[in-house]
């Protein structure tokens, strides 16, 4: 299958000899591994701060193919949605997946070996049973009230 994300053209592993902050454009987005799950609504606890994710997704996500139907103008419809960088990486890492090549980068962790970097597939994140392809519901399906009946744990 062609990859969605653009992964050709890299210097090979960059990941390993540059900080996030000095990656392109094209490369910080070839880290993505496609998992989705940043795309999953999430709740919030007011007092503890705690985090409980859903498999309540984004009304943009493809649940299937895991990426977001509308990724170059997604703000149109979906304002909200964070724009990652190296400058708000700190503040947003408390919400973010575990094994989110950004976060794990970040952390200063290696890629997992199901990367799509690493196996030159798209499909091996999905192989590896980390994504939510396949197990997603639209938000445009649940109230948000409801969201609580659908908390997860995330696949790792
Ligand atoms: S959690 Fe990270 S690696 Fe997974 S889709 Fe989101 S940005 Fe990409
Ligand atoms: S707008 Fe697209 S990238 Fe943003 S959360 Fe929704 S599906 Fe994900």
């Amino acid at each position: 299958m062609s990859d969605p994300i653009a992964r050709t053209g890299l210097a090979p592993r960059f990941w390993e000899r540059k900080p996030l902050s000095r990656m392109s454009d094209a490369e910080w987005e070839a880290l993505c591994d496609g998992c989705g799950k940043c795309c999953l609504n999430k709740l919030e606890d007011e007092d503890t701060g705690d985090v409980a994710l859903t498999r309540v997704a984004c009304r943009l996500l493809d649940g299937e193919t895991c990426r977001c139907s509308q990724y170059p103008i997604r703000h149109q419809f979906v304002p909200e949605c964070i724009v990652l960088g190296p400058r708000n990486m700190e503040d947003n890492l408390y919400w973010m997946p575990e094994t989110c090549a950004y976060k794990l980068l970040w952390q200063g962790k290696p890629l997992y070996k199901w990367h799509p970097l690493i196996t030159g597939d798209p499909e091996s994140v999905h192989r590896a049973g980390v994504s939510m392809q396949g197990r997603t519901v639209s938000e445009f399906e649940v109230d948000d009230d409801d969201w609580e009946d659908h908390i997860i744990e995330e696949p790792t």
